[in-house]
């Protein structure tokens, strides 16, 4: 057969790139028109049916069983208005994806015909036999079977035809299947305790809600080219590939003009994108050849993780009419920078006020302090449960690879910000309240300038990093749901606040003043969390020593990191707050950790195929070449000249055949070590095993893969090569 490289490389430079068209007209006019928004809603339902259900979404009241009906034929009517034949309840089961299964309104009639049907109860509630999602042995497949359960506070929308209706996932003995479950739970929880804490300060908040910005990298690559590389298709990364002689180092890419056939491509997934009602709004080019980043306008937090879920599924579906395909791994390719998915959160409340950006006067900067100084505590109490909020086995390729922060959660508040705390800190104000109001004198609080809103100040190393209004957490890997390190922030901090108010309130019976109250409990928490703030470059080795010094956890594997789920700090933190049980937290962690070792088990094998189907005889097919060749060498020249000519020949052919046997053996090698895994009972142990055992086998057969590249004939290599993978538009 003809070298698949080639054939690849031929479709590629053959390809007439699609063009789309954009409807003529604004954005606005299909903004959310597949989505059962607000004013479909007031359109289709009646007026009682829809205040119920604005309540719902508002205040998080249950929804009146009776109203259940009404809604469902208004869905209906809408639906089919759009030309929806079927529905479907979406649901994030712990694969990290989303799933579906697919109804017909249809219902058949006696004697023959059919009428389209969905009731209340098909809405509200469903049974999908959904036996083979990971529980982590929570439902045994001979159980009572999970059911789907409506949340109305992300709307219903249209795909290809099917209204897909959020739900959560749930057993029937009321455990979490899902990621939406504990994250609607955590939403509630710092909802409940950012309210409180905010009333100290204004009676007017009735509610806090928290707010995300993800920012999506992703990588393009021709699917003729992805589907010549078997490691692309079947891990999402490149296990093996030569540097390209240039690649990134000439940052001609970062922001660069986007290529025309990608912005095809960007221009209908943000159709598609925007006709779902999801507010995407920026668009660039990364730092690494072929690699892009999209955001839209920040949003209610389960709404936007349920975009981003419905994002990374419209980008994969709609780069198939550019015969390209996007890569969400976190690595795709060696030594140039990964993929993340920043999310960028913070807490708004129902008085339109972001409580994370600096006020105007002492009462709001002494709020905004509060909050400030109270995230820090969280996060410095739960670093460790951050850290494995974010972990995968793409992720662990990206931390700490001069791209991404490392594996060590610190948080940066900037220069003036430091200073801030610093001064109370210092400060010796006991007492003082008891004469004055609240001028910004008698707090000891600095007026606070609005310059730090334009992020002037910024530190791009920090993996939770204060950015003017808002914390960005860039530690999120890019083809993770955003959902559970979103949960796990919102709950920290919510676990946190009830902790601060707690100690407010015993001060304030102590008849302590309110304000000074507040203003020693911060002081105490500046004190306490300052071990987690580092302002310099986390990037550098300095960062990695003194961390170390200072106590804080470096975990450099999934393994390791995933381990917080289970530590009594984080049982007892889920358990209080009624998020998650321990057997519900166990679950997770062997789910987490099963899909870690099946993860680096297929990436292994694929090593394994690739080097042994692929490579070695490839290179051993041009090493007989390279011999017959020396052969006749030997034949026309005698034997003097010969010696001296055939020097770096025989030179080429002996590297050649040290690279196939290191090849060889440390396949096998790596073998042994995988069977030994495999024979482990728990996945506990398998994980470490895979990753202390069997994964150190990669580097060093990539080694000398990687050398065989440059050695053997480009015309015979099977692989498509990394200078084609990353700069073929
Ligand atoms: P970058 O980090 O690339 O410089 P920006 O700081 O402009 O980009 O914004 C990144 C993201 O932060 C956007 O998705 C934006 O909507 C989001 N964002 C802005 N304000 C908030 C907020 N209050 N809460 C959550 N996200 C926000
Ligand atoms: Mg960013």
């Amino acid at each position: 057969m003809e070298n698949i490289r080639f054939k690849a490389l031929e479709a590629t430079l053959n390809r007439k790139p699609a063009v789309f068209k954009l409807p003529s007209g604004k954005i606005s006019d299909y903004f959310g028109e597949q989505t059962f928004s607000n004013v479909s809603m007031q359109e289709f339902l009646p007026g009682d049916a829809y205040r119920q259900v604005l309540r719902s979404i508002k205040k998080g009241e249950k929804l009146d069983r009776s109203m259940a009906d009404q809604i469902a034929a208004s869905l209906k009517a809408w639906a089919m208005s759009k030309g929806a034949t079927h529905y479907t309840h979406w649901f994030h089961p712990l694969t990290g994806a989303t799933a579906e299964k697919h109804d017909a309104f249809i219902n058949p009639m006696e004697g023959g015909g059919a009428i389209e049907n969905f009731q209340g109860g098909q809405l509200i509630q469903q049974e999908p036999d959904a036996s083979s999602f990971p529980s982590g042995g929570i439902r045994n497949t001979f159980e009572a079977r999970g059911y789907t359960a409506w949340d109305p506070t992300s709307p219903a929308f249209i795909m290809d035809n099917t209204l897909c209706i959020p739900t959560v996932f749930v057993s029937y003995t009321g455990e979490a299947l899902d990621y939406k479950t504990p994250l609607l739970s955590a939403i509630e929880a710092v909802d409940l305790a950012a309210t409180a804490v905010c009333r100290y300060f204004d009676k007017d908040i009735t509610r806090v809600y928290p707010t995300l910005g993800w920012e999506q990298e992703y990588f393009l690559v021709d699917t003729a080219l992805y589907m010549a590389r078997p490691d692309l298709l079947l891990t999402g990364r490149t296990v093996f590939g030569h540097a390209s002689a240039k690649d990134q180092q000439l940052s001609d890419h970062y922001f660069g003009s986007i290529a025309q056939r990608a912005l095809e491509f960007m221009k209908e997934f943000e159709y598609e994108s925007h006709r779902l009602g999801i507010p995407l709004k920026t668009r660039h080019n990364e730092v690494a050849p072929n690699q892009f980043e999209c955001a839209p306008v920040y949003e209610e937090t389960n709404l936007a993780v349920d975009h981003n879920q419905l994002l990374m599924h419209i980008m994969q579906k709609v780069a198939k009419n550019h015969d390209l395909t996007v890569l969400l791994h976190e690595k795709p390719y060696a030594r140039v920078n990964g993929s993340g998915k920043h999310n960028n959160w913070s807490l708004a409340t129902d008085t339109g006020i972001n409580l994370f950006s600096p006020g105007k006067d002492a009462k709001s900067n002494l709020r905004f302090i509060t909050l400030l100084v109270n995230i820090l505590m969280a996060v410095n109490k739960h670093a460790d449960l951050l850290r494995a909020s974010i972990a995968s086995a793409g992720n662990d390729l990206r931390l700490g690879a001069n791209e991404a922060p490392p594996a060590i959660i610190s948080a940066f508040i900037g220069s003036y910000l430091s200073g801030v705390l610093d001064k109370i800190e210092k400060s010796k104000v006991n007492g003082k309240f008891a004469t004055g109001g609240q001028s910004e004198m008698n707090l000891n609080i600095p007026k606070i300038p609005e310059i730090l809103a334009d992020n002037t100040d910024r530190n791009r190393t920090s993996p939770f990093a204060f950015t003017g209004n808002k914390f960005e957490f860039r530690a999120v890997g890019s083809a993770d749901t955003c959902s559970n390190a979103m949960m796990t922030l919102n709950l920290i901090m919510a676990d946190q606040l009830n902790e601060f108010k707690k100690e407010v309130d015993a001060l304030i019976k102590k008849k302590i003043r309110r304000t000074e109250a507040i203003y020693q409990v911060i002081k105490k928490y500046i004190k306490v969390s300052k071990k987690i703030r580092f302002e310099g470059n986390s990037y550098s080795q300095e960062w990695i020593d003194e961390a170390e010094q200072r106590g804080l956890s470096n975990l450099h594997s999934t393994p390791e990191a995933l381990k917080a789920y289970i530590s009594p700090s984080t049982v007892k933190l889920f358990e209080h707050n009624g998020i998650l049980t321990r057997r519900e937290l166990e679950a997770r962690y062997d789910i987490k950790l099963e899909n870690y070792v099946k993860k680096i088990q297929i990436e292994s094998r694929v090593i394994g195929d690739l080097a042994q189907n692929h490579i070695i005889p490839i290179a051993v097919k041009y090493q007989n070449t390279l011999i017959e060749n020396a052969k006749g060498l030997s034949d026309v020249l005698d034997s003097k000249t010969y010696v001296k000519l055939s020097r770096n020949q025989i030179q080429t052919i002996k590297e050649i055949s040290e690279h196939i046997s290191e090849v060889k053996t440390n396949v096998d090698a790596m073998l042994e070590e995988r069977k030994k895994a495999n024979r482990l009972d728990s996945f506990k142990d398998a994980a470490a095993a895979y990753n202390q055992n069997v994964m150190p086998y990669f580097d060093i057969i990539r080694r000398h893969v990687d050398k065989l590249e440059l050695l053997v004939d480009d015309e015979v290599w099977p692989l498509p090569k990394y200078r084609e993978l990353l700069f073929i538009r």
